[in-house]
């Protein structure tokens, strides 16, 4: 029997493709807390608003992107999605708010060549500096460090630093330039600049390697259901009718149904490989399995695995997480100043807010706005590492929203939650380090699969292509 820890999304996407892989075999999934979905949690306000804790829309683009459709489409959630496509204003405007004004980001070709507020001068300029810097050394480094060399440091502080707070809520100069910017290190590397890398290999290929871009394209062309249908329609992200909580709910629904032992209030306390089986402790009992998938993030991961390979456990935890407080508040009416996703704050500001999501403008409510506020990620102990008290942060946040958005109206309703340690963070040296844990668990012929947020990219879309990945090269 296999056994799999943690049931978020990665755990129970584990579980699901399990399934289809016959040399896995029966399976039992442990949960520490007392509900499925790990960060995935739909709420409702008052008045029945929505309102997401975590993860909240789902983009289509890449392998990653279409595989998550299919998974849809197989847990009988097609009729739910709310396809949002790319000519959608929440698509086509994100804001960022720097020197006290909100700053549309450049969204087509054109706009790149008109001056721009936000960096003070047109865009097409940075490709000069690209054109005239100098090669980097080959080895990892910072996005922000990078970005900064290649094309300014006004660039680096207000373009990729929201932008990593906007996807890992990180500080761009310690994550690595590898978490979203391979293959412009790789163009530095072999063609000197990012520019030239690209008239050489092709647009297509910037933010992928040329085997997945390829790849990609083949999947494009055979895809079906609700993937052929985005790609036709040209969505840009998606969501759920009722919220994105549905997917671990249908995931739990077909995972009984296939007889898959869900056993959530167990907390798997320690991890022992015997040379013929995995002994888990759990229940104040021992049991013992054939294999772990693990799903749990790195750090949980390390504590369950000290005793017997302190080494490998160090490695793990080594792989940083930060805690987000996530505010969602209710206004009654129509209340935003513009319709876009929402707004981003560069951390040179030196503003105690990530940036507030605009929900509503997405998926419109009914009459009300609702907006949600992300505050602290890598900057939470400087900002509320004194005081982070539920009264105290969400003054912070109102007056935050007051202040950028001019509302004025007190909220009808808010849910404030910290969520600790939610978002790993690939800082520089994450790639070695993860070869360094691979190839433990190979020279110890360790029974371990590892999947989930802590590894391969952190968004849903690219946690479940993980466990699918994961699972399927199990034999
Ligand atoms: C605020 C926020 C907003 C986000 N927004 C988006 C978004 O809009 N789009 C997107 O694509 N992604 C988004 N993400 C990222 C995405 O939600 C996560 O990457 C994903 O949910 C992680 O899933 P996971 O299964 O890897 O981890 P988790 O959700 O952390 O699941 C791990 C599970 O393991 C359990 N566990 C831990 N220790 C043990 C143990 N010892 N024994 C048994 N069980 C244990 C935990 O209780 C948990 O349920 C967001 C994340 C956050 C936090």
């Amino acid at each position: 029997m296999t056994a799999i820890l943690g049931g978020g999304i990665a755990g129970l996407s584990a579980a699901f493709y399990a399934l289809e892989n016959p040399k896995i075999g029966p399976l039992i999934l442990f949960e520490a807390s007392d509900r499925l979905g790990g960060w995935i949690k739909t709420e409702k306000s008052k008045s029945s608003a929505l309102f997401e804790k975590g993860p909240r829309t789902l983009r289509i683009a890449g392998l990653s992107g279409k595989n998550a459709l299919q998974m849809i489409d197989n847990l009988d959630l097609t009729n739910k999605i709310i396809p949002i496509p790319s000519t959608h204003v929440s698509a086509r405007s994100r804001l960022i708010y720097a020197d006290k004004k909100l700053h549309t980001l450049p969204n087509s070709m054109a706009s790149l060549f008109k001056f721009n507020s936000l960096v003070d001068r047109p865009l097409f300029t940075v490709m000069f500096n690209d054109l005239i810097a100098k090669k980097g050394e080959n080895r990892d480094e910072s996005i922000y460090s990078f970005v900064e060399r290649r094309f300014g440091r006004d660039i680096a502080d207000y373009l990729i630093s929201p932008m990593i707070c906007g996807i890992c809520a990180g500080d761009a100069k310690k994550i690595s330039v590898n978490f979203l910017m391979k293959t412009p290190a790789e163009f530095e590397q072999k063609h000197r600049s990012i520019g030239l890398g690209l008239i050489k290999e092709g647009l297509q290929n910037i933010f992928n390697s040329k085997r997945n871009a390829e790849q990609e394209k083949k999947e494009e062309e055979s895809s079906e259901g609700s993937a052929a249908r985005a790609t036709k329609e040209k969505w840009a992200i998606w969501s759920l009718q009722g919220g994105l909580q549905q997917i671990p709910e249908a995931l739990e629904k077909k995972l009984t149904s296939k007889n898959v032992k869900i056993r959530a209030k167990t907390e798997v306390r320690n991890v022992t490989f015997k040379p013929d089986c995995v002994e888990l402790e759990v229940d104040g009992g021992v049991q013992k399995y054939e294999r772990v998938i693990a799903s749990l993030s790195a750090e949980r991961l390390g504590r369950i695995l000290e005793r017997q390979h302190p080494q490998l456990a160090r490695e793990l935890e080594a792989i940083p997480a930060v805690t987000v407080a996530v505010i969602n508040f209710e206004f009654p009416g129509k209340v935003l100043p513009m319709e876009a996703f929402g707004f981003l704050v560069p951390p040179k500001e030196k503003i105690p807010i990530l940036g507030v999501i605009f929900d509503s403008c997405v998926f419109p409510q009914k009459a009300s706005t609702v907006l949600t506020v992300m505050m602290g990620g890598a900057w939470f102990d400087e900002y509320f590492g004194v005081n982070s008290s539920q009264a105290h942060m969400e003054t912070v946040a109102l007056e935050q929203l007051r202040r950028i958005l001019g509302i004025k109206v007190d909220p009808s309703d808010s849910h404030f939650q910290i969520l600790e340690n939610c978002i790993p963070q690939y800082i520089v040296g994450h790639e070695e380090r993860l070869k360094r844990i691979r190839n433990y668990i190979t020279a110890h012929k360790m029974p371990l699969i590892l999947c989930g947020s802590s590894y391969q990219g952190v968004g849903l879309n690219d946690v479940i292509l993980s466990a699918k990945q994961a699972v399927h090269d199990i034999s």
